[in-house]
C-alpha cells in the first residue's frame, strides 16, 4: 500500500486489520475492518464497552499479535510481517507500554526496572535522559521508592513505576491499556496529566485504552469501539459529554 501525505503524521495506524480468535463454529470476530491512525504527538484514548475489542487493537498496533487480514505500520514501517528480532528491536527503541498488570520484574528494585529499557538496548541513560527520569519519579511520587522491590510497593506504586518505565527512554509512542485501572483517582488524574504533558513537552503520541470518561477527557480525541468496529470518534471533550455519549450509545444498542 502507499504512503499518501496525510499518513506521514501517523506513528501508528491499522489499515482493514480484521481479527478472529479460533476458527469455525467457536470463532469469534474480535475487530472487523478497523482502518485508523495514531497522530503524532497527540494522546487518543480508545474506549468501549468490554470485549469489544480494545486490547486486540492495541496488541495489533503494537506488533504484539498479528491481525488476521489488514496490514499494521509502526510509522513509516509495516509491521505485519515483520520478523520477530527486527519487530523487537523496533519496540524497543520506538514504543513504550503500560499494562493493566504491571509486568513488572520482581527481582528488580523500582529503579532497576525503570531502567530496564536502557538496560535492554545495551546503553546507559544519557545526563539528559537521567534528568527526565528524576523529574518522572519526583512527578509520580516515587523518589524515596527507588530501592523498593515490586512485592514491597502497593498496586498504585507499581503501576507508577510502570509509567515511568514506559516514559524514561521518550519513545514516540507509548501504548497504555488502562494504565490507571488500578489507582485511586487523585493518583490517577496525576497519571493522566503527565502522560498528556509528554505529549505536549516532548511530541510523544500516546495511544490510552480505557473505560474512564474522566481519563479519556484528557486525551485529544477519542476513537470509541463497539463489536470491534470503530463506531464513532470524539475530539476533545469533557468527561460528561463523554459519559453522555456512552450511555446513548449502550441505550442504543
Ligand atoms: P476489550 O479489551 O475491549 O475488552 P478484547 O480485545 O480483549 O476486548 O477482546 C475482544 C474479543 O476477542 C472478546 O470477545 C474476547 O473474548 C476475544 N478474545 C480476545 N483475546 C482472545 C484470545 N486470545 N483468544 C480467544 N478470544 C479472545
Ligand atoms: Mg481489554
Amino acid at each position: 500500500m502507499k504512503i499518501t501525505p496525510t499518513d506521514i503524521g501517523l506513528a501508528a495506524r491499522v489499515v482493514q486489520v480484521s481479527k478472529s480468535f479460533g476458527i469455525g463454529e467457536s470463532a469469534v470476530v474480535a475487530l472487523s475492518d478497523v482502518s485508523i491512525g495514531i497522530r503524532r504527538g497527540q494522546f487518543t484514548a480508545i474506549m468501549g464497552p468490554s470485549g469489544s475489542g480494545k486490547s486486540t487493537l492495541m496488541h495489533i498496533m503494537a506488533g504484539l499479535d498479528q491481525p488476521t487480514s489488514g496490514e499494521a505500520w509502526l510509522g513509516d514501517t509495516e509491521i505485519t510481517d515483520l520478523g520477530d528480532t527486527a519487530l523487537t528491536k523496533l519496540r524497543r527503541r520506538r514504543i513504550g507500554f503500560v499494562f493493566q498488570s504491571f509486568n513488572l520484574v520482581p527481582t528488580l528494585t523500582a529503579r532497576d526496572n525503570i531502567l530496564l529499557p536502557f538496560e535492554l538496548d545495551g546503553r546507559t541513560p544519557t545526563d539528559d535522559e537521567q534528568g527526565w527520569i528524576t523529574t518522572l519519579c519526583e512527578a509520580l511520587g516515587l523518589t524515596a521508592r527507588l530501592t523498593h522491590r515490586p512485592h514491597e510497593l502497593s498496586g498504585g506504586q507499581q503501576q507508577r513505576v510502570a509509567i515511568a518505565r514506559a516514559l524514561a527512554t521518550r519513545p514516540d509512542l507509548v501504548f497504555a491499556d488502562e494504565p490507571t485501572g488500578n489507582l485511586d483517582s487523585r493518583t490517577g488524574r496525576e497519571v493522566l496529566g503527565l502522560l498528556a504533558d509528554a505529549c505536549t513537552r516532548f511530541g510523544q503520541s500516546i495511544a490510552m485504552v480505557t473505560h474512564d470518561p474522566i481519563a479519556a477527557s484528557f486525551a485529544d480525541r477519542t476513537l470509541i469501539l463497539a463489536d470491534g468496529r470503530v463506531v464513532h470518534e470524539l475530539d476533545r471533550s469533557t468527561p460528561e459529554q463523554i459519559a453522555g455519549f456512552m450511555l446513548a450509545m449502550d441505550r442504543a444498542s
